[in-house]
Formats: C-alpha cells, sequence, structure tokens
C-alpha cells in the first residue's frame, strides 16, 4: 500500500477501509441519507439504546462526534441513534442507525453522513 506521496506505507483500518495513516477516511465513506423522523423503534433486546446498538455493531467509539457532515457538533456528547435512510440514488430501502445530535436528528432535508451506517434489521 502506498500513500499520497506514493511512499510505502503501514495501512491501518477505517471502517471496512484499509487506509494509510493520515487519509481523510471521511472521503470514503460518506453516504447522503435523509432522516425517518417519526420512527419509535423499540431498541432490540441486550442493548440500552439505538447508540448503545451502533457502537457495539461497529466496535467503534463515538469520537467525532455528530456524523452529519458540516454539523459544528463535536462533542460527541447527547448522541442520538438516528434512523436514516439513503437516498434515492443508492436504490437501498434499508434503514439504517447513524450518530447524530439531537438537532441533525430532526432534519427534515438530505445530508451527508461520515459514519458507518449500521443495518436496522441486518
Ligand atoms: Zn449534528
Amino acid at each position: 500500500m502506498k500513500n499520497k506521496q506514493g511512499k510505502p506505507c503501514k495501512a491501518v483500518r477505517a471502517g471496512k477501509l484499509k487506509v494509510c495513516p493520515g487519509t481523510d477516511v471521511k472521503q470514503f465513506i460518506m453516504t447522503k441519507v435523509k432522516n425517518l423522523n417519526g420512527t419509535s423503534d423499540r431498541v432490540p433486546s441486550g442493548y440500552e439504546s439505538w447508540i448503545h446498538y451502533w457502537k457495539i455493531k461497529t466496535g467503534q467509539k463515538l469520537a467525532g462526534g455528530c456524523a452529519a457532515r458540516n454539523c459544528s457538533d463535536m462533542t460527541g456528547t447527547n448522541l442520538e441513534g438516528a434512523h436514516v435512510k439513503k437516498t434515492v440514488e443508492y436504490n437501498d430501502d434499508s434503514w439504517y442507525i447513524v450518530p447524530l445530535c439531537p438537532s441533525c436528528n430532526k432534519r427534515t432535508d438530505e445530508f451527508y453522513v461520515t459514519a458507518t451506517l449500521v443495518p436496522v434489521n441486518p
């Protein structure tokens, strides 16, 4: 594996990808989504919340804050496991969970998220 400068690197994992350290992985894992408002799905048994579900399924911590691109909430506190759907161009009707801050969880437009999407019904 080689980095941007063409030098060999020791690959690191970024979600499902293997990349050189320092690579901006957000560009690879950006997905355009829409909130599914009015969802009140029961949390699957064995999980405390949808955000807990997301953490367990991805094995990731919420270090980066809200998953919405350009969101200023980088604190990672108060994140909600939001139900989203990919936009029509993905031709995928599944429901997914992503960590969003409370205000992004209320958005009604389409926006990009940079976190791993975890299917609600794997
Ligand atoms: Zn946000």
